[in-house]
């Protein structure tokens, strides 16, 4: 059976690149009908947070995935926060160097320094020399007489490590690249080099899809699975790896978790679907054929193949995420479409009184508004004129509409609309006639009208939205105008 693993740590804020490796384990998992464990790897007193463990739960809600295993469902491999997992840690940690498959080092950081630059300056290899190996007693004594405290390091196989890829293929990792490393400090807190692999071990995980950038720890970790099923930790099984490729931001450098472009709590303020979200980031490395770019998540899970995730760098695209994203808007029913639209009417994002909030009427432009959004959070805008007192008046509109001759179109318009019937056919005629007075295309007539009702040269189809303001409203803001 299928065990994947979605196990960030609750550093900083969540950001995009979590989000795809989330969305591809999740997919990858209910594809195969598969188990996901969502695990915290929160070992790192000094770097995670509560706040942020509470935004990663948050998050992960958002987006609309479930998990099997994890926070708030438990499992039997609990717990799933690695902060509550130590004791078992440092047993582990124990028999490894019982075992001699992990060695206390002595080295101090400036004694590894000086190596490693001697190491470079002659063109060696930089890595731990593994001058602790083979200590003798004696050796030991006089460490423990200088008072230093040993971290545990682990001894790398003197053997290549190979394995195959699941999205770049077979890669082999040769002994001199992969020097001992370090796997508890010397204050006793293991290292995410152990407790990683560990917790795979333990959870019987099956399938590790992570960023590439995690790649060349990989044969360390296999290495360590590998001493882990020889010391009766685990089932014995070594995962197989499936490296996801780089997501590459502005200028073609990596996207980084500082990058504004990244947080996804950005999309969530700027009223993102979930589901447009989840749609563009399944592109970042992945394709449901060639000819398409929108479809749903139930789509994707059920076409999901690892094998055919694409090894190259991806590149992060905002306006193709806006475009797909306004895609699913469009795709609402206008029900749902109203119903998220929800938190942008209300405060903090809604511009108006809450008690000027008027249902029926937004709800009447709704399906307008609907075929013009990007992202929700633009509803404020083009309906905005329906709930404030006068239209948001922008400057640069309103010079490019108000030209001269304006004012007598405006006088013109305001008479034929003072007698029109209210409703969006007798409106339009009533601008059109101005207009022919005038010698205007409905085009030029309509412009200083809009700017006077709504504030804006663009917005919502202009005669359905003066039927829905009402009469009264329309021409005081053409008189307002005129002034
Ligand atoms: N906690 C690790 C991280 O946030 C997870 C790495 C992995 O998926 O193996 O990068």
């Amino acid at each position: 059976p299928v065990r994947v693993r979605f196990c960030p740590s609750p550093t900083g804020n969540p950001h995009v690149g979590l989000v795809r490796t989330a969305l591809f384990n999740w997919a990858f998992a209910r594809h195969h009908g598969g188990t996901l464990v969502f695990r915290i790897e929160d070992t790192d007193a000094a770097r995670d947070s509560e706040e942020s463990y509470e935004q990663l739960l948050d998050a992960m809600r958002w987006l609309g995935f479930d998990w099997d295993e994890g926070p708030e469902v438990g499992g039997p491999h609990a717990p799933y926060r690695q902060s509550q997992r130590m004791d078992l840690y440092a047993d582990i940690a124990g028999r490894l160097l019982e075992s001699g498959h992990a060695y206390k080092c002595y080295c101090t950081t400036e004694e590894l320094d000086a190596r490693r630059d001697e190491a470079r300056a002659a063109g060696r290899p930089s890595g731990y020399d593994g001058k602790c190996r083979v200590l003798t007693q004696e050796e030991i004594a006089a460490y423990t007489e200088q008072q230093r405290t040993p971290i545990v390091r682990f001894r790398m196989p003197d053997e290549p490590i190979t394995f195959t890829d699941l999205v770049r293929g077979e890669l082999t990792f040769a002994p001199e690249n992969v020097p001992d490393f370090g796997i508890v400090r010397a204050n006793g807190a293991p290292l995410y080099t152990l407790v990683n692999p560990v917790d795979d071990a333990l959870m019987e995980i099956t399938h590790v899809l992570r960023g590439e950038d995690l790649l060349s720890s990989t044969p360390r970790q296999i290495a360590l699975y590998r001493a882990l099923a020889e010391i009766g930790v685990g089932n014995g099984t070594v995962p197989e790896f499936g490296h996801l490729p780089y997501v590459m931001g502005e200028g073609n450098k990596k996207l980084s978790k500082r990058d504004p472009q990244s947080s996804l709590n950005l999309y969530r303020e700027r009223g993102f679907l979930p589901e447009g979200l989840l749609n563009y980031l399944s592109l970042l490395g992945w394709s449901l054929a060639e000819d398409r770019d929108i479809f749903s998540v139930e789509e994707m899970v059920a076409a999901f193949e690892i094998s055919a995730v694409n090894a190259n760098p991806a590149r992060f695209d905002l306006k193709k995420c806006e475009a797909i994203n306004a895609t699913h808007i469009r795709e609402l029913e206008v029900k749902d479409f109203i119903a998220r639209c929800e938190p942008w009417l209300t405060a903090p994002h809604a511009p108006w009184r809450p008690e000027d909030f008027d249902r029926t009427a937004f709800e009447a432009l709704a399906p307008l508004a609907q075929t013009r959004l990007t992202v929700l959070s633009d509803i404020t805008a083009n309906v905005d004129f329906l709930f404030l007192d006068a239209p948001v008046r922008d400057d640069a509109s309103w010079a490019k509409a108000m030209k001269e001759g304006s004012d007598a179109l405006l006088r013109t318009a305001r008479a034929k609309l003072a007698d029109a019937e209210w409703n969006t056919e007798a409106l339009k005629e009533a601008v059109v006639a101005a207009g022919e007075e005038h010698g205007l295309k409905l085009g030029k007539a309509q412009a200083p009208v809009r700017v006077a009702v709504t504030g804006r040269t663009v917005g919502l189809p202009l005669f359905e939205s003066l039927e829905v303001l009402g009469r009264e409203r329309t021409l005081a803001r053409v008189d307002a105008a005129l002034e």
